[in-house]
């Protein structure tokens, strides 16, 4: 080397193996012509990167600001070291055994070089759907074990050919060391088979014949990345309608699939962050609001105000699309809430009954990862699911935390370990309300402790005796269990993303949630720390009359709420809604409720909007969780204005009474008002009454920090309004943007708690 030579120590920590980073360095240091070498580490890449002093700083400066598009670069640290003369630039070995602290990549979208090849016709790999590179593919799904090598992936079964061979091998390549690595002569191929599985067509008329058969009105079962998907031509209705016969699936929403943003525009409204969310690698589905008038199906979103959409992910989606749909219903693989089929087996058992046939592939799928969830609220991204693409990115705490597994709720379950200041959320496991759900729970939870490397030493859980995952965390061999409450674990999630510490107010707003006093609570003002809180407000009990029946039935709370509000002379008033209830059920209930037979008490925010809904005429009964409070959101109109009259209580904590604010309904419904107002004036009830509460536990206790969670924050206009009404008042509102602020993020929630109560 000449002289003013200069050498340097790089080491970068986070997701940097298996994305093309070492390659990536490799090229840089060609381009700056400086000599050294790279390897991975046992937490990242270290580098040593010789040259002119120079060269040497445009080489970091481009580290750190360039990287690969699957890269997450955590920090990157650098000192001065002694010139060890290279006469070259190499990709070296790694040193010893990896050690399992590096972090793996979740599985993104096909990328544009990609998909440009397989859109050539004299490329080697033209209409090949299963084309990757270190930039794209599959990767969390089809990792067994780490570390992330081709032999601990489900690409064991396919020996590379030399010309693949020789890309994996070429640090110049694009391909090196992309474990999925593959074309038609050495890898994965996609079949049509019927639902007897009798093979019509092999590849490559596959995809075209699929094509064909999802135009003529079939059902077919698609093999994806994460899982199986249903689809059907979302512009035919007798197809769609089909499908949701067959699926058991009344009226809850299907995600649909289009080719690119003008197809999409065709049908709904894509605003520049709902953009930026759509073509983001990970290709989440974004609630985006309908158009008007469209090509597609009213049986797609029946009474949705939006449609739940995405673009294509992998190549196999993007060969069916270019085929000319303005959208295919893409829904999960499943028959109502089973976890989604992965396995060609059990998905011919499960989905034959529901698919006409079967588009499916020979990669298999390790683990099942639904699609993701988002929209955008409130000036941010707001996950509804927080799944495939995602998962297993860590949200990274304050500080460094024992090892824990956290077992989440009962609906929407997802689990929680943790590494050092990392916590990781595991992708959408499901309700665990049945078997099968509770199996991948557990598929899951030994997954996700195998592949981070984690031997949990305190276990959480929820407080619910009766949840499954409660049970199950009772049950392990780990001496440290902790129970925590769920609308303090939910508190507490939104707290960790945003790093807080110390007090803050806490409006835990949700359907269900087990209380330290056993009653159902779910519309709670606590004043939490990490370790403990404080109950300071709360909805005013009210009983659920059939408890469970309750939930399924928003009628049920109607009648609760209105004898509440009026006693027994409730069935003197002209409701509508009330008239159409059997007389008979209406005493039984009236019964039920005045003698306390199972009709455990509940503050839940959640069942009064169900209540409210169903006293407006919405609906008596739900098909999906959440239901009736949804269109009721929806059903509001901005041209309207007044507040219901609201008020509290004061014993130990406040105590909101609903009764003003139910016969303020009952008028405006007996007033033959709108629902549209009424529903505005609701929320906007809500919002001040909140409001005014926080403003006053704010001054007693000295406090100006205000956190929102909890299902019933996928509320549109009250995160909003409650957000705005909140920094008006000169809080510092904070809500959920990396979890979802339902019961999907609440295992993130009791793993902190957890770790505080253990610290003390
Ligand atoms: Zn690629
Ligand atoms: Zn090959």
């Amino acid at each position: 080397m000449t002289d003013h030579c200069v050498a340097r120590r790089l080491k970068v920590n986070g997701i940097v193996q298996g994305v093309g980073f070492r390659p990536f360095v490799f090229q840089l240091a060609e381009k700056f012509n400086l000599k050294g070498e790279v390897a991975n580490t046992s937490s990242g890449v270290a580098i040593h990167i010789e040259g002119s002093p120079e060269k040497v700083a445009a080489f970091e400066k481009e580290l750190s600001e360039k990287s690969p598009p699957l890269a997450y670069i955590i920090e990157i640290s650098s000192q001065t070291e002694a010139v060890k003369n290279h006469t070259e630039f190499a990709i070296v070995k790694s040193k010893g055994q990896a050690k399992r602290s590096t972090l793996i990549s979740p599985d993104v979208s096909v990328c544009d070089d990609c998909r440009g090849e397989m859109l050539a016709p004299d490329d080697r790999r033209y209409h090949y759907p299963f084309i990757n590179c270190t930039n794209c593919g599959p990767r969390y799904t089809i990792i067994d074990d780490i570390p992330y090598d081709r032999p601990k992936t489900s690409m064991r079964h396919f020996k590379m050919c030399p010309p693949c061979q020789a890309e994996y091998d070429d640090p110049t390549n694009r391909r090196f060391h992309a474990q999925p690595n593959a074309c038609a002569d050495c890898g994965p191929h996609v079949g049509l088979y019927d639902n007897q599985r009798n093979e019509i067509i092999p590849h490559p008329q596959a995809v075209k014949k699929a094509a064909d058969l999802l135009k003529a009105g079939h059902i077919l079962a698609i093999k994806g990345l994460g899982g199986y998907h249903l689809a059907a031509d979302a512009a035919n209705t007798d197809a769609v309608k089909q499908l949701r016969r067959r699926k058991l699936r009344e009226e809850k929403p299907f995600a649909i699939m289009s080719y690119d943003l003008g197809a999409i525009e065709r049908y709904a409204r894509v605003g520049p962050e709902e953009e930026k969310l759509l073509t983001s690698i990970q290709r989440p589905i974004v609630l985006l609001e309908k158009k008007k008038s469209s090509a597609l199906s009213e049986e797609v979103a029946p009474g949705n105000n939006y449609f739940g959409v995405m673009l294509p992910y992998t190549p196999l989606h993007y060969l069916l699309l270019e085929q000319g749909f303005d959208a295919l219903v893409m829904t999960s693989g499943n028959l109502s809430e089973e976890p989604i089929a992965i396995d060609n087996d059990d998905a011919f058992n499960r989905l034959s009954d529901i698919a006409d046939y079967f588009l499916i592939h020979n990669r298999d799928i390790y683990l099942r990862s639904d699609d993701s969830i988002l929209r955008y609220v409130a000036g941010a991204r707001r996950f509804l699911r927080r799944s495939r693409g995602y998962v297993p990115i860590p949200v990274f705490l304050k500080n460094e935390v024992a090892p824990i597994l956290a077992c989440g709720a009962e609906l929407k379950n997802t689990i929680c370990v943790t590494r050092q200041d990392k916590a990781f959320l595991s992708q959408h496991i499901g309700d665990l309300e049945n078997l099968a759900t509770y199996e991948f729970f557990k598929l899951t939870i030994a997954h996700l402790n195998r592949i981070l490397d984690i031997e949990p030493e305190i276990i959480a859980c929820d407080m619910h005796p009766d949840y499954l995952s409660t049970q199950y965390a009772l049950e392990l061999e780990v001496d440290h269990k902790i129970q925590v409450q769920h609308h303090h674990a939910h508190v507490v999630s939104c707290m960790a993303e945003h790093k807080l510490e110390g007090a803050v107010i806490g409006l835990s707003f949700d359907g269900t949630g087990y209380g330290t006093d056993g009653a159902i609570w779910g519309g709670e003002i606590l004043v939490a720390r990490e370790h403990d809180f404080e109950r300071a407000g709360h909805l005013a009990y009210v009983p659920m009359p059939g408890s469970a029946a309750a939930i399924k039935e928003p009628w049920r709370m109607a009648v609760s709420y209105l004898q509440d509000a009026y006693g027994s002379d409730f069935r003197n008033l002209d409701l509508p809604a009330l008239n159409e209830i059997d007389t008979q059920k209406l005493t039984v209930i009236g019964e039920m409720i005045s003698k306390g037979i199972n009709s455990p008490l509940t503050s839940s925010l959640g069942r009064l909007f169900d209540g409210v809904a169903a006293i407006c005429g919405i609906r008596d009964r739900v098909n999906f969780e959440g239901q009736a409070a949804m269109e009721l959101e929806m059903a509001a109109r901005e041209d309207s204005d007044g507040v219901y009259e609201y008020g509290w209580g004061t014993e130990e904590a406040y105590k909101i009474f609903t009764a003003p604010i139910i016969q303020g309904v009952v008028d405006d419904v007996a007033n033959a008002k709108p629902i549209g107002e009424i529903s505005s004036r609701f929320h906007r009830t809500l919002i001040c009454l909140f409001t005014d509460l926080c403003v006053l536990i704010g001054k007693e206790r000295e406090m100006n920090r205000v956190v929102l969670s909890g299902g019933v924050f996928q509320n549109s206009i009250l995160l909003t309004g409650l957000t705005g009404a909140l920094e008006e008042k000169n809080f510092k509102v904070f809500s959920h943007q990396q979890v979802p602020t339902n019961d999907g993020g609440i295992s993130l929630g009791q793993a902190v708690v957890a770790a505080a109560k253990a610290k003390r």
